[in-house]
């Protein structure tokens, strides 16, 4: 009974010195608090996905982090000091491999920089996108990839808050004469495997659909005749058509009803801490400038 006594004692005086200074696990709930609502309104924002189970998990650091041992709580993933990030290096401006044969591109520049204020190393692993999600919680701790938050992802994976909104383009020769949603049907589709350009072509009746791991294949085979155009992500499709200048053309989405995509980096199912730690790193950059810096430097002036 003492002990409990003086363990309340305890309680008491710490919450009282938390209140009274205004000490950082104080800032550290306000932080979190406007994560959790980010986070919120990024769940409200997708359709109407309003699983209860999410709306828990966004709930709990809050709670965790008004005690003060929830400070030690570390993400299971960073234990190791070693923040492993899967990616699929055929997609620019997101991804890419640089001359000197590493991985380079927005992505991996928004992670390097949020794996510093982690203070963790980042190592990048460059794999098939279509092999990412499964790897998660294994090979890799988490996936960067201009990767779509898509209901089917969310049952094996969880997401950060998202960081970029995009939708899928049509590249087409320059002679094509596809110009709407009906005129795809029974064509010869070019799209990168277990993308979401690859779920809309297959959804398009009698459409042929052409799968490859690399996005520049498709791309060749759209420009040899093999195909009659490639869906893709928007800026990939830009900087592809920059690069085939005149052969291709790239249309947005739009104008056959494909609807905007948000990127989000993908995290173990279940992993709060790291989403808190990933999601507050994020708005610091979005909030300090260093998020649109990068946009400037990597994805502007990245199709001319
Ligand atoms: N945004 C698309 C998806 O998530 C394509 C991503 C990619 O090819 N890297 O499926």
């Amino acid at each position: 009974m003492k002990k409990f006594l003086a363990a309340m004692m305890t309680a008491v005086l710490c919450m009282g010195l938390l209140t009274a200074c205004g000490s950082a696990a104080e800032e550290t709930a306000e932080t979190t608090e406007s994560v959790t609502e980010a986070t919120n309104e990024a769940e409200s924002a997708e359709e109407e996905t309003a699983e209860p189970e999410a709306a828990e998990e966004a709930a709990q650091p809050e709670e965790e982090a008004a005690q003060p041992e929830a400070e030690a709580a570390v993400s299971e993933a960073l234990a190791d000091g070693v923040l492993n990030v899967g990616t699929n290096a055929e997609f620019p401006p997101f991804e890419y491999v640089e001359d000197n044969g590493e991985p380079d591109g927005f992505d991996i520049a928004l992670i390097k920089a949020i794996g510093e204020k982690l203070g963790v190393e980042v190592q990048v692993e460059n794999m098939e996108f279509n092999s990412l999600v499964a790897s998660i919680g294994g090979k890799i701790d988490v996936a960067i990839a201009g990767m779509t938050v898509t209901d089917e992802r969310k049952e094996m994976v969880d997401f950060s808050n998202s960081y970029y909104t995009a939708v899928q383009y049509v590249i087409l020769p320059k002679d094509s004469e596809i110009a709407a949603a009906a005129d795809l049907e029974g064509k010869a589709i070019g799209v990168q495997l277990g993308t979401t350009g690859d779920f809309i072509a297959e959804e398009i009746a009698g459409a042929e659909v052409a799968q490859y791991n690399k996005a520049l294949d498709a791309v060749n085979d759209l420009v040899n005749g093999r195909l009659d155009c490639v869906i893709i992500d928007k800026n990939p499709a830009l900087v592809f058509e920059s690069k085939f200048a005149d052969q291709v053309t790239a249309v947005d989405g739009a104008q056959f009803n494909f609807e905007a995509e948000e990127y989000a980096i993908a995290i173990p199912k279940g992993d709060t801490v790291l989403a808190e730690q990933i999601n507050s790193a994020l708005q610091e950059m979005i909030d300090d400038g260093t998020f649109d810096a990068l946009v400037e430097e990597y994805i502007e002036g990245s199709n001319e």
